[in-house]
């Protein structure tokens, strides 16, 4: 098949990366790489979900990398994934093709993070405010793959997920789950929320490190990696509920500018001119905004791991953004560093030790393997699962739809993803933000 042609099958079967934001998969296979990295780290502590596909369907995901060479022109692809998963890479090496190696990761956080991917793997420092294909990679999540295996050689659109739901609930698990699936329906399927926590509990979408609160009603979308139960007084809500002025005024008053934040600042390690500290003292004593918080990957660990005094330079650089973009400013920061910091090496946290810093120990357990689908009765499908434009219905209320049918469509011109219906019924509500079908 010819290249425009499986690009397009990518795309019209609404493939985006599974592990990030959603970024359509067409566009960066559209660019010309001379290596593609399979980014098999899933280095969030708690999530199981692209072990799991990896254990279940190594062959795809490796085709899937094949493809993703042959697309890019790229003389190489990488899986990088953590060395102490054995099992795994034994599995996968089975099915290595002469182009294809295995890198063995440390297990440390965050080194999903494509630019510190790019590093530990290549030794190629991805340009500040830059993307890999700045340094002729392209990275795809391991999931993303799997999707292109099976758009490219099956025509099978995204419609599951693999996610891992875990935390204060009974029997965490991790399964394959049809987009659109309520929350609520996942914890009820791990046998509810944990008695003890008195119904006093919040759900995190994502890792601990960088997820996001959501109601019980939040359906599973193309880029849901985990669901964690976490009881409402847990560190890590108290952190997520933090807000940014508070936090400012925190900093203010008692900020040491002791610069733990920026020694362990994976942005900052590898050379970038990332200095939270710096972005700390920017609000506190300068009162102004410091334009290096565009080069915060948001990964928490000055957060999490690295205040003395709780205080959250990642929450201060993210309000930043926010700030200088409703101001017009886009990120000046473009610097190619010519090394990474001396002690960088040393710098890397443990997983081990990241999950005792953000007190995760308890929740720090192997899901069990649920080997058949969930498919629920009814499921709400956002819109948007990715980065672009948001897809339009092309669907009614009262319409009958089959698995697999697209059921909204972004223009042929925009960036975006088509997004199809996960199960077969019938069309109950068609809003702005999704669309409601029932068995
Ligand atoms: S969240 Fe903190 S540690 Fe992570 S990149 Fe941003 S400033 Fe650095
Ligand atoms: S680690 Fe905390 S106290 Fe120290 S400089 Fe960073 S924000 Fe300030």
């Amino acid at each position: 098949m010819e290249k425009t042609r499986i690009i397009k099958q990518i795309k019209d079967n609404g493939v985006v990366g599974a592990g990030g934001a959603g970024f359509p998969a067409y566009f960066k296979l559209s660019s010309s790489a001379d290596t593609v990295i399979a980014n098999a780290a899933e280095c969030e502590p708690l999530l199981y979900s692209d072990k799991e596909l990896l254990r279940r369907h190594p062959e795809e995901f490796i085709k899937g990398l094949q493809l993703a060479v042959q697309l890019t022109g790229a003389s190489r692809g990488i899986i990088a994934i953590k060395g102490k998963y054995k099992d795994i890479i034994s599995t996968l090496e089975k099915f290595l093709s002469s182009e294809l190696e295995i890198f063995r990761l440390p297990d440390a956080y965050p080194v999903g993070d494509e630019q510190v991917l790019v590093w530990e793997t290549l030794k190629r420092i991805v340009p500040e405010g830059g993307i890999p294909i700045n340094v002729g990679v392209v990275v795809q999540n391991a999931a993303t793959l799997y999707n292109i295996y099976n758009a490219v050689e099956k025509n099978l659109p995204v419609i599951k997920k693999f996610v891992t739901v875990t935390g204060a609930v009974e029997k965490p698990f991790v399964a394959e789950v049809a987009l659109g699936t309520e929350i609520s329906k996942l914890i009820e399927f791990a046998g509810g929320v944990k008695k003890e926590l008195n119904n006093r509990f919040e759900i995190l979408e994502g890792g601990p490190m960088t997820g996001k609160l959501v109601p019980l009603n939040h359906p599973v979308s193309k880029t849901t990696g985990g669901v964690i139960v976490f009881p409402e007084n847990h560190y890590i809500i108290h952190q997520l509920r933090s807000r940014a002025s508070v936090i400012i005024k925190k900093a203010q008053s008692f900020c040491c500018m002791c610069r733990s934040c920026t020694e362990v600042c994976p942005r900052y390690l590898i050379g970038h001119n990332m200095k939270p500290d710096q972005i700390m003292k920017s609000v506190s004593i300068l009162n102004e905004l410091d334009t290096r918080a565009f080069l915060c990957c948001e990964c928490g660990l000055c957060e999490v791991y690295a205040c003395p005094l709780d205080l959250s330079p990642r929450l201060v650089a993210r309000q930043i953004k926010a700030q200088l973009l409703e101001k017009g400013i886009k990120n000046p920061h473009h610097t190619i560093p010519g090394n990474v910091h001396s002690v960088r090496e040393f710098r890397q946290i443990p997983s081990n030790r990241l999950i005792m810093k953000a007190n995760l120990q308890k929740y720090n357990q192997t899901p069990e393997s649920i080997t058949s689908p969930i498919l629920p009765d009814s499921v709400s499908i956002f819109l948007q699962q990715h980065i672009g434009v948001p897809a339009k219905s092309v669907v009614k209320v009262g319409e009958k739809v089959r698995e697999g049918q697209v059921i909204a469509r972004v223009d042929e011109n925009s960036l975006g993803a088509d997004i199809h219906s996960s199960i077969s019924g019938t069309v109950v509500e068609v809003n702005d933000k999704l669309i409601n079908i029932k068995k």
